[in-house]
């Protein structure tokens, strides 16, 4: 043993070599000291481990040593942050970074990302300009809400909404819309760092307009209603209509802000899906403020979008937080280009998410039958997910390839170690790859992966 672990060469000799030369041109020599020094430390410890079973000594295999080294350093330097194929059928997976963006708006953000812009400068005048000026107008024309402010999520816009406006007042909500939407956001938490009083009214299934009105007293600040986004509740089921909450709070001079969660900016029964309130219909009915996400059913950058009053926005614009909580330049770029397509009325062709929308069922069959034809499988009728906290309960009817595999589980494990890793799911067993959500230059990458997995030997 003492003599293997003399044999193991020295740093400073491996740092000689060519090929570690050549690391440390590409990853820097600290890091490839380091990765030598704990590929040694692994040699060692094999070492250590074989003299406690057997007493042959082990050869040290420089080749095999190098290789470590290289995964180490391609492991330490790998995006955090990659692409995948999401083969799940789930159109606004939050797991999965929720809306792909449309090619205008990557190309707003690229453009805008190598340069410098007029962010906070006023071109007409050459002197400092806002921020909160872009995409404002167009956020005006698709909507028709006399002002808008964009900040960094709708989480955040619902924070600054009960800062600005309700902090240590109350709020009156219906117990059927004190929701989780995901990822430990709780509507009730929110409001209590706030610093705004939750007033809880109605039951779980039923709120009337009787129960707000018997709520309101000098205290209160504003009627607030929430979609309940990830959850739908059926049978016995009643809530209160926004107009009618409209008229019950201009009755008594307090606010009446609507927390839309996906904001739709078209009509989602066109495409066969439940209806969904969209934010023109939120503000034509007279809500102060509106809010909703940018990466949701708008299909653009993370973003928390406020639309609505004119002074009541300019409140919200003019507090502290929204210093705090603003948009980046390349999310307003984003947006900017996103809300582009809805003006001019080319939405549902431009972007991703609307496009996977309008996908028919026909054409993923075809899809579904060409990647039968080269991995096997069976082709199924399935649905695909709206998904993302937005049309709960709204699936969209699919054919996707199913493969019977002996471990389902493994099967995924397999798929999600190739390059761009895959994302399927299970259904009935079979591991099921729905055509709806792969974008399509993503392809031939998709069938190359599940080639390179072994999947079309079965
Ligand atoms: C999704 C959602 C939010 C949070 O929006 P983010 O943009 O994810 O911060 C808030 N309210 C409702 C009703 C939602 O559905």
């Amino acid at each position: 043993m003492q003599e293997a672990l003399r044999n193991l060469p020295s740093i400073d000799r491996l740092l000689q070599s060519d090929l570690c030369q050549q690391w440390c041109q590409q990853y820097g020599r600290p890091a490839v000291t380091d990765a030598l020094r704990a590929a040694l430390d692994d040699a060692r410890e094999r070492i250590h481990q074989r003299k406690a079973v057997e007493h042959n000594s082990v050869v040290f295999d420089l080749v095999h040593f190098l290789q470590c080294v290289e995964r180490r350093l391609d492991f330490a330097f790998a995006p955090s942050l990659r692409t995948v194929i999401n083969a799940t059928g789930v159109i606004l997976h939050t797991n999965l970074g929720r809306a792909p963006l449309s090619g205008a708006a990557i190309q707003a953000m690229q453009s805008i990302a190598k340069g410098y812009s007029n962010l906070e400068y006023d071109l007409e005048e050459g002197k400092r300009g806002r921020r909160d000026s872009h995409a404002v107008l167009k956020l005006k024309a698709v909507t028709d809400a006399e002002d808008a402010l964009i900040v960094n999520n709708n989480a955040a816009a619902l924070v600054l909404l009960l800062s600005a406006l309700a902090k240590g007042r109350e709020v009156i909500i219906s117990r059927g819309q004190l929701v989780e939407i995901g990822g430990g956001f709780r509507i009730p938490e929110i409001m209590a760092e706030s610093g705004a009083l939750l007033r809880e009214v109605g039951s779980t299934n039923r709120t009337r307009l009787s129960d707000y009105h018997e709520a309101i007293h000098e205290r209160t600040a504003m009627l607030l209603r929430v979609h309940p986004s990830n959850f739908r509740q059926s049978g016995f089921v009643e809530s209160t209509p926004l107009s009618e909450l409209v008229a019950l709070a201009r009755e008594h001079g307090i606010y009446i802000a609507d927390d839309l969660g996906s904001g739709s900016l078209l009509d989602t029964t066109q495409f066969g899906l439940p209806y969904e309130p969209t934010v023109q219909e939120s503000v034509a009915c007279g809500a102060d403020v509106v809010l909703f996400s940018g990466d949701k059913l708008l299909g653009g950058p993370q973003a928390g979008i406020l639309v609505g009053r004119k002074t009541v926005i300019q409140a919200m614009r003019e507090h502290p937080l929204a210093r705090a909580m603003r948009a980046d330049k390349l999310a307003l770029a984003a947006l900017d280009a996103t809300l582009n397509a809805y003006q001019r009325g080319f939405a549902a062709a431009e972007i991703p998410i609307w496009r996977m929308i309008a996908r028919n069922s026909a054409e993923l069959q075809e899809l579904a039958l060409r990647w039968q034809r080269i991995v096997g499988g069976a082709v199924i009728a399935t649905r695909s997910t709206i998904g993302g906290g937005s049309i709960p309960g709204g699936t969209l009817p699919s054919h996707a390839l199913a493969l019977t595999v002996p471990n389902p589980n493994a099967t995924l494990q397999l798929l999600r170690q190739t390059n761009p890793p895959v994302i399927a799911r299970i259904e009935d067993d079979a591991v099921v790859l729905d055509p709806r959500t792969v974008l399509p230059e993503q392809e031939e990458e998709l069938l190359k992966n599940l080639q390179e997995a072994g999947l079309n030997s079965l």
